[in-house]
């Protein structure tokens, strides 16, 4: 890797460290906030230097292609790897047991497969629901209406650690809309996953990416899943 690349890394990461903490800061009290570095399309050796030279401890993958590939090398590092994507469900043995958490469940299907594959390998696996907060057609994740009865559902497969929700706001220029998003993920969040099931822990929200971040943190946000702003921005045509 180029001195250039180095610099370039460790700078955008300690920005948005340094963002982070502000925003925690402003948002007061005493809940820290996790930094997931979201890798996808950039090469193993760009994360491998962060954990190295910056303390990253947390990144996610969206594909299972790339998850595969870059986690032995960086899993040795102990940091963790996340599965942020929407997964499907012939690629659950590719990626339980070894994401920390897996950030999209949003199947009965799915959590099936998760439950089969944990049993048959004697895991459990931890795993966030992921929301469709703004009702969009074109996203993942489930409906805010039937997140009760989908945690009802998820009851029944012990392998399987409910660890909160996560949600992705619909793309928009406007900060109020983003926050109305967050604030209304953070309610529901509330309403859902402090309640204690048999089979949830500690739970966590996941939402905020490079452009909002920090309104997710103010909203209530406990993981930033943060791409661009860190590695540059993508191209998926190399
Ligand atoms: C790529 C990705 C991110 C990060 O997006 P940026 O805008 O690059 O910060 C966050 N979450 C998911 C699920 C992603 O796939």
């Amino acid at each position: 890797m180029t001195e250039e690349r180095k610099k370039e890394l460790r700078d955008n990461y300690l920005r948005v460290a340094e963002r982070i903490d502000k925003a925690v800061s402003k948002r007061g009290g005493d809940r820290p906030v996790r930094l997931l570095a979201a890798s996808k399309t950039y090469p193993a050796e760009d994360i491998i230097y962060l954990i190295e030279n910056c303390g990253l401890e947390l990144c996610g993958e969206n594909h299972a292609q790339e998850f595969v590939e870059k986690y032995d090398a960086v899993s040795n590092l102990n940091c963790r790897m996340d599965f942020i994507g929407h997964l499907q469900t012939n690629k659950v043995k590719y990626i339980a047991g070894k994401a920390g958490l897996i950030h999209s469940l949003d199947s009965v299907k799915l959590a099936s497969e998760i439950q089969k594959y944990c049993e048959k390998h004697d895991l459990f696996q931890n795993v966030l629901v992921e929301i469709n907060i703004g009702d969009e057609e074109t996203k993942t994740g489930i409906s805010k209406e039937y997140l009760p009865e989908f945690l009802d559902e998820l009851a029944a497969f012990d392998r399987i650690r409910v660890a909160g929700m996560m949600s992705m706001a619909p793309k928009s220029d406007k900060i109020d809309e983003i926050r109305k998003y967050f604030r209304e993920s953070y309610s529901i969040f509330l309403d859902n996953f402090t309640k204690k099931r048999h089979n949830t822990i500690e739970p966590v929200l996941s939402m905020g990416m490079s452009d909002s971040f920090e309104i997710a943190i103010e909203e209530g946000a406990d993981i930033v899943r943060v791409g661009s702003l860190i590695f540059g921005n993508r191209n998926y045509n190399k």
